[in-house]
């Protein structure tokens, strides 16, 4: 970047024009625009500089240059359209301490003006280093088009306001805030005729509003997948939703009923593999409720069972954040509802354990002995990887090998499968399974069961 691109402020200073012929004229229609004192030295000007300077827009000597004249003056042009005069009234006006543009003569020229879309206070300078010059009429072609008139005028009323809007804090919302406007609700207003001003004020207390409205997080159980077992609160939730942040295990027949304008931000966490830290999203769903947005979390099955709905409400509480939980179906009844079964049935157990397969420590230690008894059951969560130490612990405190095991994966979705198993063989089972499953220990699907030897025996 040879030539490096300034703007240089002109209010109470000089601008010097050696010349007065067309080339002047050209340059002088831009300079006057311009809050600079334009001078002009031409012994024959045109009629164009003559009514200028009639009318008070320039200062014209009716003289050829002499030294002195560009004393004061940031910059200079000469535009005599001669080699050689311009090459006088360059040495003549550097001497004066001013920086010189031969009009048309990049080469000797100490700075040029470059090609400029002018929306002032909207000005854009497009510059080639005099390599381009066709490309830069192109630029400027397009941004002219792309920048409606109006540009100017909102930024010109925008400069008035910006105090006005730090009431807003700095930041994201008061960058939104004038995106909005200069977007959509300043150009509406300007194409509609009504008070921009007016406009501004409004759009304003609109911010503020939505500003002063706190955030409020739901923590919602979206069930085992099946969009139908979700609850009615669950939809209600979506529907209202600004930003929606839900588990891998939350497939996208779900995530499409959130509102179509939501955020959807995943923070999948899938067994060991890569995943958000908890303390990232308690900062997420905290961030997003501060800014006064409606927090959906969404959480596979139930939010209460192994969702870490704690640590995510006392994130909330610890930021003063409104929450509310809304439960959902979670992964044991969808998987006993698969295979027609009960989690708790009179004679048989009076009570069902929710166990998970590992915790944070790694294979989570249960009571092995309590569950060994005949009759119980349990739904083991997060079992997969588990399941053979499950499966010795179990045996080892003697529960017996034939005892019904069922593996529900995918229960309630449409790639649902059911992996019948006992005891015995429930490593084994676990083989062949790669979506999200549940361990059923204790029960056999009603159908297989009855055709279980030990059933037919018993008849
Ligand atoms: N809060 C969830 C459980 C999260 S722990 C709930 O209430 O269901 C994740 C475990 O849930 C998985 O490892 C798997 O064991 C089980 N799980 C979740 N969805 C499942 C589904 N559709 N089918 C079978 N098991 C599921």
């Amino acid at each position: 970047m040879n030539h490096f691109p300034i703007f240089l402020a002109l209010e109470g200073r000089r601008v010097l024009v050696i010349g007065g012929g067309d080339a002047a004229v050209a340059k002088l229609r831009l300079l006057l625009k311009s809050t600079g004192h334009i001078n002009v030295v031409a012994s024959d000007p045109a009629p164009e500089i003559l009514a200028w300077a009639a009318e008070g827009h320039l200062t014209l000597h009716r003289r050829e240059q002499s030294p002195g004249d560009a004393l004061c003056c940031p910059i200079a042009y000469a535009c005599h359209e001669d080699p050689a005069r311009d090459a006088a009234a360059l040495r003549m006006a550097a001497a004066d301490g001013a920086l010189v543009n031969v009009v048309d003569d990049l080469a000797n020229s100490q700075f040029i003006t470059p090609a400029i879309v002018d929306r002032d206070p909207v000005t854009v300078a497009i510059g080639t280093e005099g390599a381009a010059p066709v490309l830069a009429r192109k630029i400027k072609a397009d941004l002219e088009e792309r920048l409606p008139a109006s540009t100017g005028k909102l930024a010109r009323i925008a400069k008035g306001f910006r105090r006005i809007a730090e009431a807003l804090p700095m930041g994201a919302k008061r960058r939104a805030f004038w995106a909005e406007y200069y977007e959509t609700a300043g150009p509406r207003a300007v194409e509609a005729g009504e008070d921009v001003e007016a406009t501004l004020h409004g759009l304003l207390d609109t911010h503020l509003a939505a500003e002063a409205r706190p955030g409020h997080v739901d923590l919602v159980g979206a069930g085992p997948g099946d969009p139908e077992l979700l609850t009615l609160k669950a939809r209600k939730a979506l529907d209202r939703a600004d930003v929606v942040i839900h588990d891998a295990l939350v497939p996208d027949a779900v995530l499409e009923l959130a509102r179509r304008e939501a955020v959807i931000l995943s923070v999948g966490k899938r067994g060991f593999g890569p995943s958000t830290s908890q303390a990232e999203i308690d900062a997420l769903i905290v961030e997003h409720a501060r800014a006064g947005a409606h927090v959906v979390r969404l959480k596979g099955g139930d939010p209460t069972i192994f969702g870490r709905l704690d640590e995510e409400i006392e994130a909330l509480e610890a930021a003063g954040v409104s929450y509310a939980v809304v439960p959902g179906i979670t992964a044991a009844s969808a998987s006993v509802a698969a295979i027609a079964q009960s989690l708790t049935k009179r004679g048989r157990n009076g009570s069902v354990r929710l166990l998970t397969g590992h915790d944070v420590k790694g294979f989570a230690d249960q009571d092995w002995h309590a569950l060994s008894r005949p009759g119980e059951v349990a739904a083991i969560y997060m079992g997969k990887r588990a399941a053979r130490w499950m499966q010795g612990r179990l045996l080892m405190h003697g529960a017996a090998p034939s005892t019904p095991v069922t593996l529900v994966e995918n229960a309630s979705r449409p790639d649902q499968r059911i992996h019948t198993a006992t005891l015995a063989d429930l490593a084994a089972a676990t083989d062949d399974v790669a979506g999200p499953a549940l361990i059923l220990f204790g029960l056999a699907p009603r159908a297989a069961q009855v055709q279980t030897p030990a059933f037919e025996e018993a008849l």
